[in-house]
């Protein structure tokens, strides 16, 4: 299956220069959905992963999934002031703009082997945050998943000490 096919490219979205991929036609083919998903739960399922965490809010739609294929439980991270219980934050850049990450302080408990998923990699900020408040909590990186990487922005960069699968390039 070419997942691309599934991709629109939206350009000057949000802003000027920006070309959105967008992944909701992939996400409404049950199809190509399920692949995307099994794609990323093999290559995760020797890793011996005990959670997933996915940062708001495509990362939940790639995560969730994952989690539940994998048989171990999910972790919202999400942006200032929408976790309602005590929460570990961390500050980061994004291709376009600024935000805080944070993750509910018992959503990774020590030791435990975390993999992330998002559905894009662009400048690796957002990964690098998540990456940085699981290792707070005590929790190990094993590996990243993405369904995206844009190659010029070269987050690959800021994360190349970690397992990176992605599903497709641009
Ligand atoms: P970054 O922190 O720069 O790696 O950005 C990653 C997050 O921003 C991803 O979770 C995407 O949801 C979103 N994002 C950044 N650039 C794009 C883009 N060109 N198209 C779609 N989503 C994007």
């Amino acid at each position: 299956m070419n997942l691309k096919d599934y991709i629109t490219d939206v350009v000057d979205f949000p802003e000027k220069g920006i070309i959105f991929r967008d992944i909701s036609p992939l996400m409404q083919d049950g199809d190509a959905y399920r692949f995307a998903v099994n794609e990323i739960v093999e290559f995760a399922k020797d890793l011996g992963v005990d959670k997933v965490v996915g940062p708001e809010a495509r990362g939940f739609m790639v995560g969730c999934p994952v989690a539940v294929g994998l048989g171990c439980g999910f972790a919202m991270a999400r942006k200032k002031g929408k976790l309602p219980r005590e929460t570990v934050e961390v500050d980061y850049g994004l291709e376009y703009g600024e935000a805080t990450l944070q993750l509910h302080s018992d959503a990774v408990k020590p030791g435990e082997k975390v993999l992330i998923c998002d559905d894009l990699l662009a400048t690796g900020g957002t990964t690098l945050a998540t990456v940085e408040l699981i290792e707070k909590l005590g929790g190990e990186v094993v590996g990243l998943a993405f369904l995206i990487e844009l190659m010029d922005l070269k987050g690959r960069d800021k994360i190349e000490k970690y397992t990176i699968k992605t599903l497709m390039e641009y």
